[in-house]
C-alpha cells in the first residue's frame, strides 16, 4: 500500500517505519526541515528502544523516504495518516487544532483518486467531521473518506507495541474505507483484535482510556500516601489488589505523579470537553488537581531531606518523564526540579542517559548538566531518583556513598533496595512506606 504520513514524531515516525517494514511504501512529511534533513541523511530525531535498526533496515531498502512536500507524500497515496501534535491550549487547556486543521487543509489539494484520511492524532470528538469539512472545502470533487485510527503506543515501547497491539481500534463511517483498513492490519489477523466502530466512539475511546489509567495511577498514588501514614506497605497492597482480575495488576506503581505528552494533556481535553457537554467529569478533575499537587509535595520531600538548605547540593537522577525515552515533555522529573528551582534551590546536578538535550531545552543554564551518574553525585547532600531507567537499579552504592558528601536518598521511583541502601548507611525515602 502508498502510504503518507503526516508529522515525524513519536508516533509518525515509529509507524512509519513499522508500516516499511511491513512491506508498505510509506513517505512521511514534516514541515520542519531540519527534521527532514536529518532523517534523510539516516540519522533519527528521537530516541525510541529498538527503532534505529529498522529505521536504518527500512531507509537502504526504500521502503521509507522522508519529504517536507505536502505533494509528494499524498499524491497517489491510498492512506493518508495524520500524526500531528495536537498540544492543550495555553488557557483553555482544551485540545489545539490547529495543526490537524492546517494539515487537512495543506493535503486536500494534492489528493488522487480514492484516498483514505486516518486520523491518528489523539483529537476531540468531532474532529473527524472538521476534518471532512475542510478537505472538502478545499478540494469538492475529491474522492476520499475520513477515519479514525486512534494510537495506542507507548513510548518508550514504541516498537513492541506496533507489532504487538493489544487493539486496533478503526472509527470509520464508510464500508469502503473499512476494507482499506482491513487490508493495512492483514498481517496481524489472528493476533490482534480489530475493533471497528462509528468515527466519534474512536475519538472517545481513546482519551477514555487515558483518562481511566491516569485515574488509576492517581489512586495508586493516594494509597501510597495512605500506607506511609498507617504503616503498610504499597506494594503488598497494589499486589494484593492486582490479583483480582477485576482490577488487574498493571498501573498499580505508586511514584512522583502521571506525566508525559498524553495523560496531562489529554486528561485536561477529555474534562474540558466533559465541561462543554454540560457533563461532569469529576474523577478526571479529580486526578488532574491530584496529580498537579503531588509534583509539589514531591519537591518539599526532597527539600526536607536536606532540611531546607537550598544552597545544598542535590543530584537528580532521570529527566524523561520516564525511562526508555528522550521525551521530557510534561515530565515530572522536570516538573519536580522547576518546584525546587522555584522554591529557590540554586545548586542542582542532573543526569539522564538519553533526556539531556531536551531538558536542557526547558531548564537551559539554570541546573548543572554531569556526564555520567558518578558525576552527578559527586559532593551531593542527596540524590533524588525522578526516572526509572533500568541503570539507576544497579548503581554501585559504594562508590555512590563515596562520591556523595552525605549518604541520604530520595529514591522517588522505588528503584532501590532499601534493605541494602540502609546497610550501606543511607538514609532513604521511596513512595509509599518500605
Ligand atoms: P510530536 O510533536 O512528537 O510530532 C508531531 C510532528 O508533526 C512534528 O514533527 C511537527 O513538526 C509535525 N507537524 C505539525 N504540523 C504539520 C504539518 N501541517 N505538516 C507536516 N508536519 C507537521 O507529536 P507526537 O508525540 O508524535 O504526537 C502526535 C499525536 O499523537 C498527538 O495528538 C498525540 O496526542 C498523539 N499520541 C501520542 C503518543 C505518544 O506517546 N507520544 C501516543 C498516542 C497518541
Amino acid at each position: 500500500m502508498k502510504i503518507g504520513i503526516i508529522g515525524t514524531g513519536y508516533v509518525g515516525l515509529p509507524t512509519g517505519v513499522g508500516l516499511a517494514e511491513l512491506g508498505n511504501e510509506v513517505i512521511c512529511i514534516d514541515r520542519e526541515p531540519s527534521k527532514i534533513e536529518a532523517l534523510q541523511s539516516g540519522k533519527l530525531t528521537i530516541y525510541e528502544d529498538g527503532l534505529e535498526d529498522l529505521f536504518k533496515k527500512n531507509v537502504a531498502s526504500g521502503n521509507i523516504r522522508f519529504t517536507t512536500s505536502m505533494k509528494e507524500g499524498v499524491e497517489n497515496a491510498d492512506l493518508v495518516i495524520i500524526a500531528v501534535g495536537t498540544p492543550p491550549h495555553p488557557v483553555t487547556k482544551e485540545a489545539d487544532m490547529k495543526y490537524i486543521h492546517a494539515a487537512a487543509t495543506e493535503l486536500a489539494e494534492h489528493l488522487q483518486g480514492y484516498t483514505v484520511i486516518a486520523t491518528k492524532s489523539t483529537v476531540p470528538v468531532g474532529t473527524g467531521d472538521d476534518v471532512e469539512g475542510l478537505i472538502r472545502k478545499k478540494n469538492p470533487t475529491a474522492d476520499f473518506d475520513v477515519v479514525s485510527l486512534p494510537e495506542f503506543l507507548r513510548e518508550g515501547f514504541a516498537v513492541h507495541d506496533f507489532f504487538s497491539p493489544d487493539r486496533v481500534v478503526v472509527g470509520a463511517n464508510s464500508e469502503r474505507a473499512k476494507n482499506v483498513l482491513k487490508e493495512l492490519y492483514k498481517p496481524f489477523e489472528g493476533k490482534t483484535k480489530m475493533l471497528f466502530v462509528k468515527r466519534r466512539s474512536s475519538e472517545t475511546i481513546k482519551y477514555a482510556s487515558n483518562a481511566f489509567l491516569a485515574i488509576k495511577i492517581h489512586y495508586i498514588n493516594e494509597m501510597a500516601d495512605f500506607c506511609e501514614k498507617a504503616g503498610a506497605d504499597v506494594y503488598e497492597v497494589a499486589q494484593g489488589m492486582g490479583l483480582d482480575s477485576r482490577i488487574g495488576n498493571k498501573f498499580l506503581n505508586p511514584g512522583p505523579g502521571y506525566g508525559g505528552s498524553c495523560f496531562p494533556k489529554d486528561t485536561n481535553a477529555m474534562a474540558y470537553m466533559g465541561r462543554t457537554n454540560g457533563v461532569n467529569l469529576s474523577l478526571i478533575e479529580t486526578a488532574i488537581a491530584g496529580n498537579d499537587k503531588r509534583k509539589e509535595s514531591m519537591a518539599a520531600r526532597v527539600l526536607n531531606a536536606i532540611d531546607n538548605n537550598l544552597h545544598a547540593r542535590i543530584a537528580v537522577l532521570g529527566l524523561a518523564f520516564k525511562g526508555g525515552t528522550d521525551d521530557c515533555r510534561e515530565s515530572p522529573a522536570m516538573q519536580i526540579v522547576g518546584a525546587l528551582l522555584n522554591s529557590g534551590a540554586d545548586n542542582i546536578c542532573v543526569y539522564d542517559p538519553k533526556a539531556m538535550e531536551n531538558a536542557r531545552k526547558l531548564a537551559g543554564d539554570k541546573l548543572v548538566y554531569a556526564d555520567d551518574v558518578y558525576e552527578a553525585l559527586k559532593d551531593a547532600e542527596v540524590l533524588v531518583i525522578l526516572t526509572e531507567w533500568e541503570d539507576f537499579r544497579h548503581l554501585d552504592l559504594n562508590k555512590v556513598k563515596s562520591l556523595m558528601k552525605k549518604a541520604n536518598v530520595v529514591d522517588l521511583r522505588n528503584m532501590l533496595n532499601p534493605a541494602e541502601v540502609m546497610k550501606i548507611g543511607f538514609a532513604y525515602q521511596r513512595i509509599g512506606g518500605c
